[in-house]
């Protein structure tokens, strides 16, 4: 177990686990989703070519970041937004607060922000007194069922009908056993107007940032960013500094890929552009690092900057749906996030780059082209060298390594095996061997191929 956790990925995912029709119908509902990905995908005969100008302007992107970054800062300042620079969680949340306290602001709306999940941004204002309302529906749910999003794009993926339902009852005063999705999506509406109407302070995401006019794109299905920046008089945007795209005439090509890719819908319902503040409006902008120049610096992992946080890789990735987003104990969970939470913290994340079976779907339906499968197998090595492997599974590694490198150990070990595996199955098939939790003891062979092969090759000579 790891320091700081109660539980690693494999435990949690046991937890998950236990509730088989809730597996079951977590797998077949993301499963559903990546179908009408696929769908939507082959719908548009230059998916492929889009996919590969896209992974070529997040490269360009990257490897001129600086340059970018100092061009958006410039334009937008022209714009009239304020610019500022965050290094880490922390001084992004500190920048955050500092900007509400001087407007005097005791209440904010907040859109749906991966990266302000990542700094924990709501725990920290609210225990400086500020309350936060999620206003996308999933992020509402769970922020009243007071847990985290499992998913980036569906944070209450994990959850069914009826416990929405219940979770309402609680605390927006629906009927007792209300499930009718219509019934409770029109309560949060009615709960949330009233929210948008009160509150002088507004935080957004950002989709995607231009260089070339300082502008910056939030894309959402229900309008809820629009209604948030619109009605306040602060609007405070939290973006990574990897959002950048240096021109407008780029964004049609991400547009197109992001949401085809997340829900298999031809394109988000708004796609909102913020330039410039209105008159007596203020914007403002948090670029924040937190690692991500770090993880610029990782040759092999630099490619994981490209993500548009589409969530496909989730979606199709057989462990993530079968484990759920709770599992990866970390904002971004699934393949993308087993590769960016090592980066901010390697000890504690040690586990996730090995919950995957490196089948490489998530990287088949990358929309900018992330060789997700292969960053994940390398940092298992990188995990093993820097010593932060589970020390059972080394030894384990170590124990094979011997018995595969010479033939003769090899023999033995399979003699040793096939009689303990016949004489006293009970050492091999027991609880505490995780392998035999869902297997039959399979019946041992009488003797090994090589065996075998001797013999018979003796008879046919
Ligand atoms: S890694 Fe690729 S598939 Fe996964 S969320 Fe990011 S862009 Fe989407």
């Amino acid at each position: 177990m790891k320091e700081g956790h109660t539980k690693d990925h494999a435990a949690l995912a046991d937890d998950f686990n236990q509730d088989e029709p809730r597996v079951n119908w977590h797998d077949e509902t993301l499963w559903f989703i990546r179908e009408k990905r696929d769908r939507a995908a082959f719908a548009i005969p230059d998916w492929e070519m889009l996919r590969e100008t896209a992974s070529q302007i997040k490269f360009h992107t990257l490897s001129n970041l600086s340059q970018y970054l100092e061009q958006f800062e410039a334009n937008a300042k022209a714009n009239g937004i304020t610019v500022h620079w965050a290094a880490d969680a922390e001084e992004h949340n500190q920048i955050v607060h500092s900007i509400l306290t001087k407007n005097g602001v005791t209440q904010m709306v907040k859109s749906k922000s991966m990266l302000t999940e990542e700094c924990h941004l709501n725990d920290y204002l609210e225990q400086n007194g500020i309350e936060v309302i999620d206003s996308d529906l999933g992020e509402r749910i769970v922020q009243l069922a007071k847990e985290p999003p499992s998913h980036i794009v569906l944070p209450c993926i994990h959850l069914k009908k009826e416990e929405i339902g219940d979770i309402f009852h609680q605390h927006l005063g629906t009927e007792a056993g209300m499930s009718n999705p219509q019934v409770l999506t029109e309560t949060a509406r009615q709960h949330l107007r009233e929210t948008f109407l009160t509150r002088k302070a507004a935080l957004t995401g950002v989709n995607f940032a231009i260089a070339e006019t300082g502008e910056f794109v939030v894309c959402t299905n229900e309008g809820n960013a629009d209604m948030g920046a619109h009605l306040a008089d602060v609007h405070v945007a939290s973006m990574g500094i990897e959002k950048l795209i240096p021109k407008r005439e780029h964004l049609g090509v991400f547009l197109r890929l992001l949401t085809r890719s997340a829900t298999g819908q031809p394109i988000t319902t708004y796609s909102s552009h913020f330039k410039k503040p209105r008159p007596g409006h203020d914007i403002h902008i948090v670029l924040v690092d937190n690692g991500r120049s770090v993880q610029l610096g990782r040759e092999d992992f630099r490619n994981s900057l490209k993500c548009i946080r589409c969530g496909a890789c989730m979606n199709t990735c057989p462990v993530y749906r079968r484990s759920g987003g709770h599992s990866y104990q970390s904002a971004v969970a699934g393949p993308i996030g087993s590769i960016l939470a090592p980066n901010l913290d390697m000890k504690k994340h040690a586990d996730l780059p090995f919950a995957s079976t490196l089948c490489g779907s998530c990287s088949n339906v990358c929309p900018v082209k992330i060789d997700i499968h292969n960053q994940l197998y390398k940092w298992r090595q990188v995990i093993v060298k820097e010593g932060y492997a589970d020390p059972t599974k080394t030894m384990g590694m170590k124990a094979m390594n011997m018995v595969l490198s010479s033939p003769k150990t090899f023999k033995l070990s399979g003699k040793a095996g096939r009689w303990f595996m016949k004489t006293v199955p009970f050492l091999v098939s027991n609880k505490m061997n995780p392998w035999y939790k869902q297997r039959e003891m399979p019946q041992p062979p009488k003797e090994s191929f090589g065996e075998w092969y001797r013999k018979n090759r003796k008879t046919n000579e």
